[in-house]
């Protein structure tokens, strides 16, 4: 097979890789009720019809059963998420619940799997030298905590996210108008993503960290729809607007907790804060307005261009 051909199938399984089993072409004698039926689960008590006498296969979902990795195979979301993110996560958010394995579950899963390699490889040692320099701020704590559990900084950075994209990629072609909701959950795949590019940067010593910024982008594209340029502003001012909303908590987080040490002149430096945080949160609501005007005006450009052929 050559390359084109070989490229356009891998298109087609990134838009659409579904093959439903259908191990309903015959009639089934449920094992647990003994009720007659066509179908992959008992109509009467719900049982699926792969369940018999205990074979390799059902021994292996009986033990998978403890981290609820019985029915939907984590691996292979897993996998999907690698090769079609965005189109994965649409599909999703537009409700087809059951091929993929449940996110946050997914999420804190490979933190557990992320924390036991790490314990086991001995990698997590430097960050242990790293804390047993002085931390005078509460900020500095808060990082530290943050660098210990990779998946809640991963959480707490793509949350910053939430808000830009659904401003961002109102007026997308795909997905349009996506809600809040949506938004948490498409992020909190982006977590698990994030994470697994974390882990495999470990072993790669650093220098793949790029790929969160591409797989932010190739994520985007599929879901939203927009093309190379669209997408790629979008992204980028996404992240800058992510990375502003860092430094506004940030701000908080030194107004709130470490003005007190200042002494005489805190009423200045109290006051001085509030300014850049006044200024700050101007910032941020103009790029959001204006990035979602823009939106706006390219989504009447297309629906009027549409109209008219
Ligand atoms: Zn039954």
């Amino acid at each position: 097979m050559n390359i084109t051909a070989w490229y356009q199938r891998f298109r087609s399984w990134q838009r659409d890789p579904r093959q439903w089993p259908h191990e309903s072409m015959g009639e089934h004698c449920c094992a647990n009720c003994e009720h007659t039926y066509i179908g992959n689960y008992c109509p009467v008590c719900g049982q699926s019809a792969k369940e018999g006498r205990v074979d390799w296969l059902s021994l292996h979902r009986i033990v998978m059963m403890v981290w609820g990795l019985d029915s939907r195979s984590m691996l292979y979301s897993l996998w999907q998420l690698i090769w079609r993110p965005g189109y994965m996560v649409g599909e999703y958010i537009n409700g087809r619940r059951q091929v993929s394995f449940p996110p946050v579950k997914m999420l804190f899963i490979m933190a557990l799997f992320y924390a036991i390699v790490m314990q086991l490889s001995g990698m997590n040692q430097e960050v242990v030298v790293e804390q047993t320099q002085e931390q005078n701020t509460v900020l500095d704590a808060f990082l530290d905590w943050l660098r210990d559990h990779p998946a809640w900084s991963m959480l707490s950075l793509t949350m910053s996210m939430v808000l830009p994209t659904w401003a961002l990629f109102r007026f997308s072609p795909f997905h349009h108008r996506h809600t809040l909701p949506e938004g948490i959950t498409i992020q909190l795949f982006m977590s698990t993503l994030l994470l697994l590019i974390l882990f495999v940067n470990k072993f790669a010593s650093g220098w793949l960290s790029f790929l969160a910024v591409v797989y932010y982008y190739v994520c985007y594209r599929q879901l939203f729809g927009y093309r190379f340029w669209g997408t790629l502003w979008r992204t980028l001012t996404c992240f800058f607007t992510s990375f502003l909303m860092i430094i506004i908590v940030y701000v908080m987080i030194a107004l709130i907790f470490d003005v007190e040490g200042i002494g005489n002149e805190a009423g200045m430096v109290v006051i001085a804060y509030v300014a850049v945080f006044v200024v700050l949160m101007l910032f941020l609501a103009a790029i959001l307005v204006v990035g979602a005007m823009i939106g706006r005006r390219t989504y009447r450009k297309r629906s009027n261009q549409s109209l008219t052929k």
